[in-house]
């Protein structure tokens, strides 16, 4: 019976060197991406952004307001990437990048959140380790000033992975955070936009005596800005981490994708990290983050294969709009999308800086 036993033992190990050794020869793209972005004695690193996706056009965009965001964006990408270039951690860069959009009110996150229908503001946030694949998300927070440090928080040193509203805050309480007051998320700009959007929905019922239901309650300008951040640090780990404040005119407690992990964030060591932006209703139907993910383990496509077939493909087909940005283990990067812009920025190992908003560019 041993001498059997030995002998299935010895079997095993030997086809497993074979498996080794094959997955070794099977996988020259990994090779090349490592020279391509350096040595490979320089692990490589990388950070990419989003600042929301929508109808952004160029015409309806003055160069003053364009500036502005560029150069947030820029700032936000900086700030992450030097922690990565000093060995910082894939988590620290995506939080450190995502707090400068979320103290911006140019953002639809923290101080630049959108309103709810009842004039709230009610923000959602989640972030995902890719080396752990532990994750930590609110929603529905009102008075956390950074929703994505209450993510982390709830991440490390709560045993859940989601709280909403009142317990959420409770939480935060007790982890020391700094409450602010609701009134700090009042911007003019954005309850100017929920004005026209209730004035729309209202015309729009008295002329055809609708149920509000039936009116598209998310207007085209309903839904900028959300922001987004994964990033790749030297040691091979991956992170992603998504803030916003949902759209406009959300009402009834409506929760998007942003604190849905697989929805609005994935993180995996093994494929790549992800954060969303859009209509947050497809986007939790097509669990876009972790299907990007998905079809790469599975099927062994590229990041970009994967993201063009979530992003132009499987979202449009159920009717949503939107895009993510995402890297992969080895550096590479894709900001799809399908709308007509989406605030953006990349940076690699080598510093090159990469930032856009419409589509052609
Ligand atoms: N995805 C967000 C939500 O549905 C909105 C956005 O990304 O602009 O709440």
């Amino acid at each position: 019976m041993n001498k059997i036993l030995t002998l299935f033992a010895a079997t095993i190990l030997l086809f497993g060197c074979q498996n080794a050794e094959n997955e070794t020869r099977d996988t020259p793209n990994e090779t090349l991406d490592k020279t391509e972005n350096g040595s490979p004695d320089t692990p490589t690193f990388g950070i990419v952004i989003h600042g929301g996706a929508g109808t952004i056009l160029k015409e309806n965009m003055s160069d003053s307001v364009e500036m502005a965001y560029r150069q947030k964006l820029e700032e936000a990408i900086r700030a992450g990437h030097e922690i990565l270039e000093k060995g910082g951690t894939a988590m620290e860069a995506v939080t450190k990048t995502i707090n400068i959009m979320e103290d911006s009110p140019l953002f639809n996150a923290g101080k630049g959140a959108v309103f709810t229908h009842d004039e709230t503001n009610e923000l959602d946030a989640s972030v995902m380790d890719g080396a752990t694949l532990n994750a930590g998300a609110v929603a529905g927070v009102t008075k956390i000033k950074n929703p994505i440090d209450l993510a982390v928080a709830v991440m490390d040193d709560s045993p859940h992975v989601l709280l909403y509203g009142e317990g959420a805050q409770a939480f935060a309480m007790e982890q020391g955070f700094e409450m602010v007051d609701p009134s700090y998320f009042y911007t003019d700009n954005r309850f100017q936009s929920l004005k026209r959007i209730k004035d729309r929905e209202r015309t729009q019922l008295d002329h055809d005596a609708k149920i509000s239901h039936a009116v598209d309650p998310y207007s085209k300008d309903s839904k900028f800005g959300t922001v987004g951040c994964a990033a790749l640090d030297k040691n091979g780990n991956l992170a992603a981490g998504t803030s916003t404040g949902g759209m406009t005119n959300k009402r009834w407690n409506r929760i998007g994708d942003a604190p849905i992990i697989g929805a609005g964030t994935y993180a995996n060591n093994a494929t790549c990290a992800v954060s969303s932006t859009g209509w947050g209703e497809y986007f939790i139907r097509a669990m876009v983050a972790h299907d990007i993910s998905a079809i790469m383990q599975y099927t062994g496509a590229s990041l970009e294969e994967a993201a063009r077939e979530v992003i132009q493909k499987k979202v449009p087909e159920l009717g949503g709009d939107g895009g993510i940005v995402a890297i992969d283990k080895n550096g590479n990067v894709s900001m799809e999308f399908n709308t007509a812009g989406m605030y953006r920025a990349h940076m690699n190992a080598a510093g090159d800086l990469n930032i856009g908003i419409y589509k052609e560019e």
